[in-house]
């Protein structure tokens, strides 16, 4: 059984019971572990659909350079697909993110440009502007932006949504996952609404974005916008990815109750995760303690990446005391 390269390994990820956090909860409780893709996270699976899909519209050409502004998942599973497929990759990221991040994707032969976090995203220094006018000015470039492009929702409907009802049998009832371009969230959503209306969805988001708001009120607040650490999910933006008629509640956590979670979700649970892992898994279960989930009850978590990309922070008790995190 030799696989034709790493790039078939993608998917088709366990789903394992949490049985250790979910204390005073009768419902079952079970992560989609994202972190056994290759590229160690959710993101591969968008990585291969948007080149497929890239190169079968022929907007990618051999030799081509992908362009991306990614926290460091999404490149790390374009750079994947672009070693396999012989593409150059250039990464706009934000100074916010874990240098393993930054890091991997060099290793992976990535060039990364590092931008302000802290600035509008029309700013012309921001990490979505730089990306744009590289890709602009690059021939030969192709800029997948995995915001606006609805193939990566696309990926999650063709697989993800799949795999979880596979293996719940259909008994899934209720779906949480983090929202950051909404692409996990929606294409799963819409795959498991799609065999039973019934199943409830809970989007989770960080304090300090804008989605819970817009959820609520239909209106986008710049006053919501506030920094926090959570890396991966919560926008300053609504991307085209995120499809708020598939999502019942939306609950946001703030960075301590994540990376509390996430430490317990290694110690407790062998799960060596990262904080949006932690995010999800903390809302999941505050959720699922407010609406009493039933013993019948089959929650699904993702879980999106791994816990080596933040050794330095979450995993590092100075960082997390200097943070006042832990005492
Ligand atoms: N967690 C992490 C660590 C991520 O990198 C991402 C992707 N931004 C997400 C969660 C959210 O996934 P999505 O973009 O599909 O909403």
């Amino acid at each position: 059984m030799i696989q034709n390269s790493i790039l078939e390994s993608i998917g088709k990820t366990p789903l394992v019971r949490l049985r250790k956090v979910t204390e005073n909860i009768k419902a079952t409780v079970a992560a989609k572990v994202e972190y056994l893709n290759p590229g160690q996270s959710v993101k591969d699976r968008i990585a291969i659909k948007m080149i497929d899909d890239a190169e079968e519209k022929g907007l990618i050409k051999p030799g081509g350079t992908i362009i991306e502004g990614t926290s460091g998942n999404t490149g790390m599973g374009l750079a994947l697909v672009a070693a396999v497929r012989g593409y150059n990759c250039i990464f706009t990221t934000t100074d916010k993110q874990s240098k393993e991040k930054v890091d991997l994707l060099r290793a992976l032969g990535a060039e990364v440009k590092v931008c302000p976090t802290n600035v509008e995203p029309d700013d012309p220094e921001s990490y979505y502007s730089v990306a744009k006018r590289l890709s602009e000015e690059i021939p030969n470039s192709y800029y997948p932006n995995q915001y606006e492009n609805l193939s990566n929702t696309q990926a999650h409907y063709e697989t993800t949504g799949p795999e979880i009802w596979e293996q719940t049998d259909g008994k899934i009832t209720h779906y949480a996952c983090g929202m950051g371009t909404g692409g996990t969230i929606s294409g799963t959503a819409k795959y498991l609404k799609e065999q039973n209306p019934e199943i409830k969805v809970i989007g989770i988001d960080s304090v300090g974005s804008v989605y819970k708001h817009y959820f609520e009120t239909g209106e986008f607040s710049k006053d919501e916008i506030k920094p926090y650490k959570t890396e991966g999910i919560g926008e300053d933006i609504i991307p085209a990815n995120v499809d708020f008629d598939l999502i019942d509640e939306v609950i946001q956590v703030n960075d301590r109750q994540a990376f509390l979670m996430t430490r317990d979700l290694s110690k407790r649970e062998g799960l060596f995760v990262g904080g949006s892992c932690g995010a999800a898994v903390s809302g999941a279960l505050e959720y699922a303690r407010q609406t009493e989930l039933k013993s019948s009850d089959l929650m699904v978590i993702i879980l999106p990446d791994s816990g080596t990309r933040y050794i330095s922070k979450i995993y590092n008790d100075e960082w997390m005391r200097e943070n006042n995190y832990i005492d």
